[in-house]
């Protein structure tokens, strides 16, 4: 017996776009068929989708649940960010594990998991590994561990972003380390490139003459801070064998161009950028509370959208994050200088439907292209695919049916994750009428009816294919 058959006639599966339908049995996709195979009395319920859009569930690999935040808080935990993901049709979160000195790798990811996650999370989620500061050698023998744990993504930074900072960096030496360890074990390196030097340069040459303003940002985390960071990186790992990377947050077209090279050549790189930093420019830190639409390195110029939509089309930039750091207002323009505005920002829950509407409806994009930007690659980059990230027999049952019907004007009242969004006022083409995680409907009709802590903890497995060259991903 199958548990819910969905009908569509724009169904996006393993074997292309059409009219398909889906046979879901407990939590898996059991069958995907011609239209026409399955009869409504086969199935326990039957979910009928022509006229919508039916697409795996989203991925969003870069976000930061429960996260230290300015005045004494802390970013929004797993259980009101994953409400608000699946409202936007994203079922599996990737947030991160940061490991404090003293602390092994397996204490950290436990510890994570034991006080933010685990039976608080409505969706399913994984970490990355987060490294900050001096690496000492019995860090780097953890590391295999950890990724034979299921956890085989380290993030690291290149800059301590804020001058207060001295702690977040890590130096070329222990990165190159890293490296060398990640290729070795099948790992995958997740960067925050900047220029430490020309930050921190810009940092005083701006402060000295008094241009302290955020709206200055653009300066001082600059696209030549981009450029050389990102060619220092992605040099470094071209003389290790076999490693590779994840360029989180890309937001110039030094940074595409860098990418496009080195995937080029034959290497291991992939691309991130967030939908912000494709629909924001740094024009927009001048309008009121303009903090909201930061988070760092910084909005760029109209010239760097227009490389990172072509990254997006011919698969440089292969994932669209949300870097989602969810606060209260309050919180968010709290600060308004370079050296203290909040990063991170509101946007987990629109992120499929805005890059619906940017890729299929204003640039008539093929729907695989969407799929691939917003869950697919990174499924498929993180280690996921094809449990997640797709519409296929013997994936997991999560699906999202976007519904043209619902297409409306984006308000903070009708979002669920803070007192303000950066996308108020934009007009979205379809909004999702179902979402289900495994097999149940979590929400409907924008009624949420999964419970507490159903989402489970995702332990990865990095394919061959991902770490030998630039697969198309
Ligand atoms: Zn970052
Ligand atoms: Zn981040």
């Amino acid at each position: 017996m199958i548990d819910t058959l969905i009908r569509g006639d724009c169904v996006a599966t393993l074997n292309g776009v059409g009219a398909w339908e889906v046979a879901i049995s407990g939590e898996k996709i059991a069958a995907v068929a011609a239209a026409g195979t399955f009869a409504e009395r086969d199935a326990e319920r039957v979910i009928d989708a022509r006229g919508k859009l039916v697409i795996p569930g989203g991925v969003d690999p870069h976000l930061h649940c429960k996260f230290p935040q300015p005045l004494g808080t802390t970013s929004a935990p797993p259980a009101h960010v994953s409400r608000a993901a699946l409202f936007g049709g994203t079922t599996t979160l990737l947030d991160f594990a940061v490991w404090e000195r003293g602390e092994t790798l397996q204490q950290t990811l436990d510890q994570r998991d034991a006080d933010c996650w685990r039976g608080q999370c409505h969706c399913d989620y994984g970490f990355h590994v987060l490294l900050t500061g001096k690496i000492p050698p019995a860090i780097l023998e953890q590391i295999p561990e950890a990724i034979q744990a299921g956890f085989p993504s380290v993030k690291m930074f290149m800059t301590e972003v804020r001058p207060e900072r001295s702690n977040w960096r890590l130096d070329l030496g222990d990165i190159w380390e890293v490296l060398q360890v990640l290729s070795r074990h099948e790992g995958i390196a997740c960067i925050h490139a900047e220029d430490n030097d020309l930050v921190m340069h810009m940092y005083e040459k701006m402060i000295r003459a008094g241009r302290v303003a955020f709206r200055h940002m653009a300066e001082v985390h600059s696209s030549l801070s981009e450029d050389i960071s990102y060619r220092r990186i992605i040099r470094l790992a071209q003389h290790v064998e076999r490693a590779a990377l994840y360029m989180m947050h890309t937001s110039a077209q030094s940074g595409v161009d860098a990418i496009a090279e080195s995937r080029a050549r034959g290497f291991p790189v992939y691309g991130e950028t967030l939908h912000q930093y494709a629909l924001f420019s740094s024009d927009d830190y001048s309008r009121p509370n303009g903090q909201i639409y930061h988070t760092y390195p910084s909005l760029k110029t109209k010239r760097d959208h227009k490389a990172l939509w072509e990254g997006m089309r011919t698969g440089t930039i292969g994932c669209i994050a949300t870097d989602g750091i969810c606060t209260p207002l309050a919180v968010k323009v709290s600060g308004d200088r370079i050296d203290n505005t909040v990063g991170g920002n509101a946007g987990v829950e629109p992120r499929l439907p805005v890059m619906y509407t940017e890729t299929v409806v204003h640039r008539g994009w093929p729907i695989e292209r969407f799929v691939d930007l917003v869950a697919a690659n990174a499924a498929r980059i993180f280690g996921l695919y094809p449990r997640k990230g797709v519409i296929a027999a013997g994936s997991d049952a999560d699906i999202v049916v976007l519904d043209p019907a619902r297409a409306r004007s984006l308000r903070k009242e009708d979002l669920h994750e803070a007192d303000y969004s950066p996308w108020e006022g934009y007009e979205v083409a379809a909004w999702p009428e179902i979402t289900m995680l495994r097999g149940t409907v979590v929400v409907e009709a924008e009624r949420f009816c999964a419970r507490q802590g159903e989402g489970r903890l995702l332990r990865r497995k990095i394919p061959e294919a991902i770490l030998n060259g630039p697969a198309s991903a």
